[in-house]
């Protein structure tokens, strides 16, 4: 099988430097136009390789792929991606071959390419898979650092069980919508430290979250388990995913069971879904674990990723300011780690699942991934190009997310994540 990640690889589409859609990325998602209506595509540069249109000029024919072209015309990829991973491989491989500037079976077949390739800017992304299942983990050793030592004690900021278990929650997938949807402040439940009793109004500290969720390619049923050296075997791809946090409801609900209300109004995602063979080069090792880990979450090797993260913040009518830098490579736990865990006790997990990484913070603090932080819980409020200062997100603002690995003059980028805050409803 040729490196379909091979700098050397150039394809016949003009693609503009910088793009995060080369030839060696080519990431899965579900766009729709009012002509074609609902169709599986591929990135590539500006454009979307529509791979319903694809499988019906006959380009996947001897590929012995099990697959019904319907597959391509379904509003998530769910299906596709429960074909397996010897079939998403084999259609990454076809649509790269396609791609090469020296294939001319689709570059020179013009009544093909009008077909098959639509501007980006003329498509509606949809939210790219049907998540059954949402767990949002904790493993950012900054943040949970950065958060005990806020809320709890500076000389004990990590509780006892942070190194030992990759800490998460189960959340909601009703909630999790495709970039580009706005999201409503949420009402809820408040107390402020010197009031008396709680009071019920729209959230006073709107707060982003910067992590990167993992996409389930291959479930387990009930009772079964997944070995930690076998756990990325169970992994389609990566997202980009803003999981948007109401800091006042969560501080006043979250004793003594954890997160609730103030995480499930709404978590964000980026609609391009980069497969982790995508991702191969850009492979380093995770910080070192001290303790050891249990031998269930023993794993020697590179399972981090140097991924480059950014947040902007854009206020009503304002100009975009870049006020995060981090990068996915920092995370303690790893995602064969968490889903190891995760499937420690039997139960199952689903094509589609998604489970985010927790906020990702790095060392120094621009690189803190979200507001509470980067403000040291209000203390130290943002200043933005205009002027104008944040503590929280304020209604009429936008947050973008974007990510990307780079090396050898290979970009593989994420595209981006990005909401707007709507008032809260009266
Ligand atoms: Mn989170």
């Amino acid at each position: 099988m040729a490196n379909l990640n091979d700098p050397a690889l150039r394809s016949w589409i003009d693609i503009a430097p910088g793009s995060d859609f080369p030839i060696q990325n080519l990431p899965f998602g579900v766009f729709e136009t009012d002509e074609r209506g609902t169709r599986v595509g591929v990135a590539i540069g500006d454009y979307v390789l529509d791979l319903y249109a694809v499988s019906q000029f006959g380009f996947f024919r001897g590929l012995d792929l099990p697959t019904e072209p319907k597959v391509f015309r379904r509003r998530s990829l769910n299906r596709f991606i429960a074909l397996g991973r010897p079939v998403w491989r084999a259609v990454r491989q076809r649509v790269s071959e396609l791609l090469r500037h020296d294939n001319p079976e689709l570059r020179d077949n013009e009544e093909a390419m009008r077909s098959c390739l639509v501007r980006q800017r003329e498509v509606r992304m949809l939210r790219p898979v049907k998540p059954q299942n949402y767990t949002d983990f904790y493993s950012s050793i900054e943040h949970a650092t950065n958060v005990g030592t806020m809320f709890r004690d500076p000389a004990n900021a990590l509780l006892p069980n942070w190194k030992w278990i990759p800490i998460g929650y189960h959340g909601r997938t009703s909630s999790i919508v495709v970039s580009g949807t706005d999201i409503r402040r949420p009402n809820g439940q408040r107390k402020a430290p010197d009031a008396a009793v709680p009071t019920f109004g729209p959230s006073q500290q709107l707060d982003f979250e910067l992590e990167v969720a993992f996409v389930v390619g291959q479930g387990t049923a009930l009772g079964d388990t997944v070995p930690v050296a076998q756990a990325e075997e169970h992994i389609f791809g990566l997202t980009l995913f803003n999981d948007w946090s109401a800091r006042d409801l969560q501080s006043w609900e979250y004793v003594p069971l954890g997160p609730f209300l103030a995480k499930n109004f709404g978590s964000s995602i980026s609609p391009w879904v980069v497969t982790l063979d995508a991702l191969e080069p850009f492979r380093v090792a995770g910080p070192a674990q001290d303790p050891e880990p249990l031998p269930y979450l023993q794993l020697a090797g590179q399972h981090n990723l140097d991924l480059n993260l950014e947040v902007t913040l854009t206020p009503p009518g304002g100009a975009e300011a870049t006020i995060c830098r981090s990068n996915f490579k920092y995370m303690y736990w790893s995602m064969a780690q968490q889903l190891a865990h995760h499937a420690s006790n039997g139960c199952p997990i689903e094509v589609g699942d998604l489970y985010a990484s927790g906020t990702i913070s790095g060392q120094r603090p621009d690189s803190y991934g979200s507001m509470l932080e980067l403000n040291w819980r209000g203390t130290k409020p943002l200043t933005l190009p205009d002027g104008s200062q944040r503590k929280f997100l304020q209604d009429g603002d936008t947050v973008t997310m974007r990510g990307y690995c780079e090396k050898n003059g290979v970009r593989i980028g994420f595209g981006e994540v990005r909401g707007t805050v709507l008032p809260a409803a009266q």
